[in-house]
């Protein structure tokens, strides 16, 4: 792609703004007295070296990350989950009241709150009735004064995987940033776009442990994109955005990555095995294609189901208010004995309630 240059889209405040540097950003080189912080130099009220600020660029992390996921270290910016990367973009590029964003109904939340609490207008496109990307409409109607546009894929709800094609004609049509989110890549990684944030400047890729890699307490999120944009988000996140624990089961849990290979295996199971059960029950109109770790299932009349399910201690996400989710069930997969319980419990209601109830 030709003439994209990352800093004239963003905004003149953030381009002319001189970041916060902290005490240890300051100082290069090998120490061991340090005093330059006002951390408590005795030490911390547990165990643990808490007294100490974490790295505030996370440097070890990123560079077993880098060799993880095939990129640069400088290509990486991490966040206190991907929630926080979809802020910092709003932050960077959108001009309050001006800039605008789009976004493919129905699809992750975050992005329109986000663009809520930073005042920019936020244009809509449904998605087609097949979930797929409606890509003959986009060209005609973007907004030139759209700077951000969300693909989510897998797509949260739907949990399809948006085709690679359909993303690559946008990247090269669009001039503003398009933030391909990728939560759910795990599940289906050959439908990764990582591997083109070289190929496109205009390219973001978000990425988390929140998922596949089972870590959704301890609050890690990625960004991949080229340094320039990258160092755009790290000059206006919070310093110690990723504290001390983070990052040290983040390094450990990279070295475990046969286990989430395995445990995504068995999601991918108990998704086929949670489908078929299914397949089987008259209360269910439809099962969407799934490349993700939920179901989305349309059912007869999915607010009273969910409060059986509610009843039974059993919760799943109604969507049936979202556009495109008509009487739809998110179902995350859950362990072999959760899902045999739903089974069990949804046979049930199968047998107690007509079809047409
Ligand atoms: N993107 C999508 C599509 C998601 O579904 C979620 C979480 N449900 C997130 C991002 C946020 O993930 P994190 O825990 O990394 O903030």
């Amino acid at each position: 792609m030709k003439q994209f240059n990352i800093n004239n889209l963003v905004r003149q405040n953030i381009r002319e703004l001189t970041p916060y540097s902290s005490a240890r950003d300051e100082f290069i080189g090998e120490a061991n007295v340090f005093l330059d912080a006002n951390e408590n130099s005795i030490g911390s009220t547990i165990q643990g070296n808490f007294n100490r600020y974490p790295d505030s660029q996370q440097w070890e992390l990123k560079e077993k990350l880098a060799k993880y996921k095939q990129v640069q270290p400088e290509q990486i910016f991490l966040g206190n989950g991907s929630d926080e990367a979809i802020d910092l973009l709003f932050r960077a590029f959108c001009e309050p009241k001006k800039d605008r964003a789009l976004i493919f109904p129905p699809t992750y939340g975050m992005y329109k709150v986000q663009a809520n609490i930073n005042d920019t207008p936020l244009d809509e496109i449904n998605l087609n009735s097949d979930y797929s990307l409606p890509i003959d409409k986009i060209e005609q109607i973007i907004n030139p004064n759209v700077k951000l546009l969300f693909i989510c894929s897998p797509n949260n709800p739907t949990g399809n995987l948006i085709e690679k094609v359909s993303i690559k004609k946008i990247l090269n049509c669009f001039k503003g940033i398009v933030i391909v989110d990728e939560a759910y890549i795990d599940f289906y990684p050959e439908g990764s776009m990582l591997n083109e944030i070289d190929t496109y400047p205009n390219l973001v890729v978000l990425q988390t442990f929140s998922k596949a890699w089972g870590l959704a307490g301890l609050r890690l999120g990625m960004a991949f994109a080229q340094k320039e944009t990258i160092d755009i988000l790290n000059k206006i996140k919070y310093p110690y955005n990723v504290n001390t624990l983070t990052q040290t089961y983040a390094l450990k849990a990279l070295q475990n990555s046969k286990q989430k290979n395995e445990m995504v295996k068995i999601i991918l199971q108990q998704r086929n095995w949670l489908s078929k059960q299914l397949t089987e029950l008259s209360i269910v109109e439809n099962i969407y294609h799934s490349d993700a770790n939920f179901l989305l299932v349309k059912v007869h009349n999915a607010t009273k189901l969910y409060k059986i399910l509610v009843q039974q201690g059993i919760i799943v996400r109604n969507r049936s208010s979202v556009e495109l989710c008509d009487n739809c069930l998110r179902i995350t997969v859950g362990t072999e004995d959760e899902n045999k319980l739903l089974i069990k419990c949804l046979k049930k209601v199968n047998i107690e309630i007509p079809v047409t109830a």
